[in-house]
């Protein structure tokens, strides 16, 4: 695997991959690699003669009383897990990727300001900006990402989609623990009882999973049952329960095929967020 810093140095060698006809993976990541990542990387090596994966800790997507500083790094121990996944690994810094103040910024419109965009304003405009920023120095023929954030992947499709990225975007399953939590790199900052705690994300998932299969199809009424169900663990503060179109984001009052349930909960001082897609079997 090749360690890249520099930006020129990457297109260099894509360029020469490139010329050879070989295909290129790409999985974006903020680092801290856990099975999630390595999931898309295992993916992207199928399907690719060359993956490529990004570790860079986007500042443009923490808001300011967010943990940008504190953000979880080890770059030793992810550089061991990508040996033998992945061909390039690209680190740049902040000072590589902004070298001069930018006044250029992707707003991918309406689906940025529902659901996380909220309350994480300028969120998904940092996430947008630096994903196009990525793929126009690697490009790639695929990138792979994760339905852990499934709006981030909503933004980013709709994203590629708009500037004629030619990357075929690949969306992933959510990896998660043994007992049910997604896993995140935000995880370590759960303490072991809040951990345990936090299991409520994925069995209010599972519960509302159970109502649509018992023929439920009133989001209204689901959402409180989640809302009661959720409110019941001491540490957990509910962000939002929402079901919305899968494509559009847009709330939904009736679940007809399929709809998508995101969950974002606070635990503790922890900000989690989950999600699955109720079907109508
Ligand atoms: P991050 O490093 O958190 O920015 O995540 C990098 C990529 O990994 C994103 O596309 C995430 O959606 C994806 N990802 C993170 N956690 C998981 C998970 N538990 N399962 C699947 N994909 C994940």
């Amino acid at each position: 695997m090749k360690i890249v810093k520099s930006i020129s140095v990457l297109r260099k060698v894509v360029c020469s991959l490139k010329r050879r006809g070989k295909t290129i993976g790409f999985v974006p990541t903020m680092g801290f690699l856990h099975e999630g990542h390595l999931s898309l990387v295992r993916r992207a090596k199928k399907e690719n003669d060359v993956v490529v994966v990004s570790i860079y800790i986007n500042p443009a997507q923490f808001g300011p009383k967010e943990d940008f500083k504190n953000y979880p790094r080890d770059l030793r121990r992810d550089t061991r897990l990508l040996r033998g996944l992945c061909d390039l690994l690209f680190i740049p810094s902040v000072k590589e990727m902004v070298a001069q103040e930018s006044r250029t910024f992707i707003e991918v419109r309406r689906l940025s300001d529902l659901l996380c965009g909220r309350t994480r304003k300028g969120h998904f405009s940092g996430v947008a900006t630096v994903v196009a920023k990525l793929f126009n120095i690697v490009a790639p023929d695929a990138a792979y990402f994760g339905q852990k954030d499934a709006q981030q992947a909503v933004v980013l499709e709709q994203m590629a989609a708009d500037l004629n990225f030619s990357a075929k975007m690949v969306v992933m399953p959510v990896v998660r623990e043994k007992n049910g939590l997604a896993m995140s790199s935000r995880n370590v900052y759960l303490s072991d009882k809040e951990k345990a705690e936090a299991v409520v994300l994925f069995q209010a998932l599972k519960s509302a999973e159970h109502m649509v299969a018992a023929g439920s199809r009133d989001t209204k009424k689901i959402i409180r049952t989640l809302y009661d169900f959720i409110s019941r663990t001491p540490s957990a503060r509910i962000d939002y329960i929402e079901i919305v179109d899968k494509k559009t984001l847009e709330s939904v009052s009736t679940i007809k095929r399929e709809a998508l349930l995101l969950l974002a909960v606070h635990v503790g001082s922890t900000r989690l967020i989950d999600n699955t897609i109720l079907k109508v079997k």
